[in-house]
């Protein structure tokens, strides 16, 4: 019997990074001028290593001196806080700002309800650049929180956001017990439903086949989500990088018949297709 392949509805490059990669590829390049991104763009090691050949670099904020005024630089979906904006103006490289608008929005929140006198709450994790970023715009006063464990007392009024790629659960903890401690409480729920897409997806395909492959970066933690929820729901699922880790072998056990396909958010089209290409060979062969 033949094998079918099922691809998942949501999966790779989810809008803002796709932007993001299309920005730094759109860099016009003289031989005297080069492109930086301030970090590496995305968590793929294929997609940072094309970049590349074309000429795109990821650059640290430490090494931004070493920037000429023709180089352009450009700020990855997660945003970056005024103070890095300001220290990139001052090299007087072009600056491509391709934060992803979700995430701008988040920015501007924070910022203006700062502004009105909330303190403002973000449910994230204080070391991600998306939720350092946000902190920024509001004069690195906001109270970082996981899950609302570890909150402090409150004054009266607080504004809620969140982290894009945070769980619901969490957010909906930090905001049940921030209501009853305020009497002004201004929430936002800022959590990107590109994640949750890929995630139900995979769940809804994975729970059909009898083999699941995840494509994605080894230090992809969305992609390493959707291998622990496919790997729930089929005990023969794989997380590969790319088409050379795909080992034939595998798909030729005769009691697979439905093969499924997913990919984190920043698992580039290339990829994705070139593994579809390479599963359809082995299994006609
Ligand atoms: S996950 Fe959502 S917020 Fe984050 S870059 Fe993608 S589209 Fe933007």
């Amino acid at each position: 019997m033949a094998k079918e392949i099922i691809i998942a509805e949501h999966a790779g490059f989810c809008f803002g990074v796709k932007r993001a990669v299309d920005i730094a590829l759109m860099q016009q390049l003289t031989k005297e001028s080069k492109a930086y991104t301030l970090g590496p763009l995305i968590h793929n090691n294929d997609m940072i290593q094309r970049l590349k050949e074309k000429e795109v670099f990821p650059i640290h904020i430490s090494e931004l001196d070493q920037l000429n005024p023709s180089d352009s630089i450009v700020i990855r979906s997660h945003g970056v806080t005024p103070d890095m904006i300001k220290q990139i103006k001052q090299t007087g490289a072009r600056l491509a700002d391709a934060t992803c608008p979700y995430v701008s929005s988040i920015q501007k929140k924070a910022r203006k309800y700062m502004d009105l006198g909330y303190q403002i709450i973000i449910v994230g994790d204080r070391n991600h650049p998306e939720v350092i970023g946000i902190n920024g715009w509001c004069d690195n006063t906001a109270i970082i929180t996981k899950d609302g464990s570890d909150l402090p007392k409150l004054p009266p009024k607080v504004c809620v956001v969140s982290q894009t790629t945070q769980r619901l659960a969490n957010y909906e903890k930090v905001v049940d017990l921030v209501t009853k401690q305020c009497e002004d409480v201004q929430t936002f729920n800022t959590i990107c439903k590109a994640t949750s897409d890929r995630q139900n997806s995979a769940n809804e395909v994975s729970k059909k086949v009898d083999f699941m492959i995840v494509i994605g970066g080894k230090n992809s933690s969305n992609s390493k989500k959707l291998f622990e929820i496919c790997s729930l729901n089929c005990p023969k699922t794989i997380f590969i990088e790319n088409k050379d880790e795909l080992l034939a072998d595998l798909l030729k056990d005769s009691t697979i018949e439905k093969i499924g396909i997913t990919a984190g958010a920043s698992t580039p089209d290339f990829i994705i297709e070139d593994v579809i290409a390479k599963v359809r060979e082995i299994i006609t062969l």
